[in-house]
């Protein structure tokens, strides 16, 4: 697609140090392009945007635009005009562009693979979770030819076709499916409409001649990935770029193709096929041996993601970023490897979310699995969670009704796992733990 206005809007893009969509951010150089919202409509935004720095908006409303010419850019579409922007931008760039998606741990791989590839390259990835619609055309506009090698992109998708949505904006060289699960079942239609809809940058990739980053280990990826011309297989035995786990807990640790050894500080089985999946990448880019087991070991995560807090009284796995099927099965399977007996192991486990007609069978599903664990304690949070109640259980509807009864029945040296969907905000009962 070419749309009249992209050199010009291009051209003002150059002339500014950033993009911005948010007004309530500081503005200081930006291009500020004024996305409308579900009530809102951006443009209203746009002369404030202006008078806290930026330096041009892009709106699509004639009146606003008019009333400043030289720094208003008028377009029929603001959400287009920046993912075509994106677009634009990214054509001009000659460096690979690696792009992640999958069910589970994408932005933990992603943030493994800049751990691994930073060793060597000037590398721009995706802050945060800037994954979607907005954030890929968003990283996109980040990344700048005098100041990077190459770029890593996460994308996210609870939809059929928006992974080729994102794919047809970044135009990535290189493609990683972390793994295919259960995760936004209501908008893929199951999880065969999860490998679809993952399977897009596969497609992708097959036809425009990329190269793919396969996991040997998931059940769906390879075959997937058969259209492939140029597959990078991990973590197999007889794979490109074979690995072993070592240990799981109370970190990973493992072992690179050529037998190096690695000792993360991330924690869980899960863990190694993401950084197996980032040893994959810098061994393609050849980044050495030594400085992958580097770039992996130096990982540390802050952001509620597996990590492994020690309090005053317990150890404690915080997993409270988001839960759905699969990652909730992995992180059970992996609180009962750890060592002891799981008579003294504690889960405090809320709602999954975004399962559609599926939450009543996959909730009760929970609800068996963790009864053949037979853990000291489990504790149970939100509506959904219900499904999952069997005796000796405790199921709570609200989060605050749990906190009271943990102040009333402590726990003290237990292995706790914590985990729930982002929306339940569970680390915010870590002060109780
Ligand atoms: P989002 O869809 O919100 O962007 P994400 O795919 O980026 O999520 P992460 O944020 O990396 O995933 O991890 C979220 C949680 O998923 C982790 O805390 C962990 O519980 C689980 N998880 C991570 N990697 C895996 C994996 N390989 N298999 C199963 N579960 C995983
Ligand atoms: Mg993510």
């Amino acid at each position: 697609m070419s749309l009249p206005y992209l050199p010009e809007l291009y051209a003002r893009f150059r002339q500014c140090g950033a993009v911005s969509t948010d007004s309530r951010q500081p503005q200081q150089d930006t291009l500020f392009v004024a996305l409308n919202g579900p009530s809102f409509r951006g443009a209203a935004f746009a002369p404030q945007a202006l008078a806290q720095g930026a330096r041009f908006a892009v709106v699509d409303d004639a009146a606003v635009a008019a009333q400043d010419p030289a720094r208003y850019v008028l377009v029929p579409d603001t959400l287009e005009a920046l993912q075509q922007l994106a677009l634009y931008h990214r054509r001009q760039l000659t460096m690979p562009v690696v792009a992640i998606t999958g069910s589970n741990g994408k932005t933990t791989t992603k943030e493994l693979v800049h751990a691994v590839l930073g060793r060597r390259y000037r590398v721009q990835y995706t802050r945060g979770n800037l994954n979607n619609h907005i954030g890929v055309p968003l990283t996109l506009l980040s990344i700048d030819s005098a100041q990077h090698d190459l770029a890593v992109v996460e994308m996210g998708a609870n939809h059929q076709g928006e992974i080729a949505l994102l794919c047809r904006l970044a135009e990535p060289t290189h493609g990683l499916i972390t793994n295919i699960g259960k995760a936004h079942l209501e908008g893929f239609g199951g999880v065969e409409g999860v490998a679809k809809g993952k399977g897009e940058m596969l497609q992708y990739l097959a036809a425009s001649g990329g190269t793919a980053f396969v996991n040997t280990a998931d059940t769906r990826i390879p075959a997937l990935a058969a259209a492939v011309a140029q597959r990078i297989s991990y973590p197999n035995p007889g794979d490109t770029y074979p690995a072993t786990l070592l240990a799981a807990t109370p970190h990973v640790s493992l072992e690179l193709f050529d037998g190096t050894p690695v000792q993360a500080r991330i924690t869980g089985a899960y863990n190694f096929l993401n950084l197996a999946a980032a040893a994959a990448v810098g061994a393609h880019f050849e980044v050495p041996a030594e400085d992958i087991a580097a770039g992996l070991a130096g990982y540390d995560p802050v952001n509620n993601r597996s990590q492994l807090v020690r309090t005053a009284h317990n150890e404690v796995v915080l997993d409270a970023y988001n839960a759905n099927p699969s990652s909730m099965a992995a992180a059970i399977a992996s609180l009962a490897a750890r060592p002891g007996d799981n008579a003294r192991k504690a889960v405090l486990l809320a709602d999954m979310f975004e399962l559609g007609n599926e939450s009543t069978a996959e909730h009760h599903a929970l609800g068996d699995l963790l009864a053949r664990q037979h853990f000291g304690t489990v504790l149970l949070i939100g509506p959904e969670m219900q499904r999952a109640q069997r005796p000796g259980f405790h199921h709570f509807a609200t989060k605050a009704q749990a906190a009271a009864w943990l102040r009333e029945h402590p726990l003290r040296d237990q292995q706790v796992l914590v985990k729930g969907s982002r929306g339940m905000s569970l680390e915010t009962l870590m002060e109780l733990l």
